[in-house]
């Protein structure tokens, strides 16, 4: 029965009222999440747990832009072992260009869809070579960001991941590359909208990560991903950013409520 005084609601009113109040608790947490503070504070919760890393230019956009290719559905070790191949039979980039495709397919098989990366390579290398005569992609460091990451999203299968990871790492730009633990990383803390692509990630965040934070932030988000917040069983408890994490309130939480 009611206490005197309070009407009693229907108890499917009071769960629609539940529902609505959670629904707008959560995008009113949604909009503080998507802010620059918000970023600057994760940044500032890694850098104790995963250190500080000091921006480093490596001024050989052409090797970065090669291994980037590399990289794509595979473990950083076997990228590695696959660029090393790779230098090791075509120490130029002329004798690259030169090679046959299966050659360069049996170079960086280690590294899988060899196919695919070794005819991207060449297009690549050729479509340098076409546009500058040469293989150094050095003037995109003096060039606008804009107009540096639009040449390279003009190469088939160059998406804003690699671009961002050539000028950021190359020429020390201002661009957030999102590779695959990020994006599950900051779905998780409400950065992102759980559907994201990786592709609209990159126009999501950019506004977000203030330019300074983009080099050691990317770094350290790929630990957190790697060593706390894995795709199967992320590690909550141990987690420096839970205080402000929306999978933790929504999930971890409540499993815990439950059990
Ligand atoms: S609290 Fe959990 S879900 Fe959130 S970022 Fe940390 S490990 Fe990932």
């Amino acid at each position: 029965m009611a206490a005197a005084g309070l009407i009693s609601l229907p108890p499917a009113w009071t769960r629609k009222i539940d529902i609505a109040h959670s629904a707008s608790r959560i995008k009113i947490m949604a909009i503080h999440f998507q802010s620059q503070e918000f970023i600057t504070w994760v940044f500032k919760r890694l850098r104790p747990r995963f250190g500080e890393k000091p921006q480093r230019k490596d001024r050989d956009l052409t090797a970065i832009l090669i291994r980037t290719v590399l990289s794509q559905n595979t473990n950083d070790r076997n990228r590695d072992r696959a660029y090393l191949n790779l230098k090791r039979k075509f120490p130029r980039w002329e004798h690259l260009l030169a090679a046959r495709q299966s050659e360069i397919e049996r170079a960086i098989r280690v590294g899988g869809l060899s196919r695919q990366k070794a005819k991207r390579i060449k297009d690549i290398l050729a479509g340098i070579k076409k546009d500058k005569g040469k293989f150094d992609l050095s003037f995109l460091c003096r060039s606008q960001v804009d107009d540096a990451r639009k040449y390279l999203l003009g190469f088939k299968g160059i998406g804003e991941k690699t671009a961002a990871v050539v000028l950021l790492f190359g020429c020390g730009m201002p661009l957030f590359p999102v590779d695959t633990h990020i994006l599950r990383v900051t779905k998780r803390l409400g950065v992102l909208p759980p559907k994201t692509t990786a592709e609209k990630a990159h126009q999501l965040l950019a506004p977000l990560v203030p330019g300074e934070l983009c080099y050691e932030l990317h770094l350290n988000l790929i630990q957190e991903g790697r060593k706390i917040c894995h795709a199967r069983k992320p590690e909550c408890p141990a987690c420096p950013l839970n205080t402000r994490c929306l999978y933790y309130r929504k999930v971890w939480k409540i499993n815990e409520r439950a059990a």
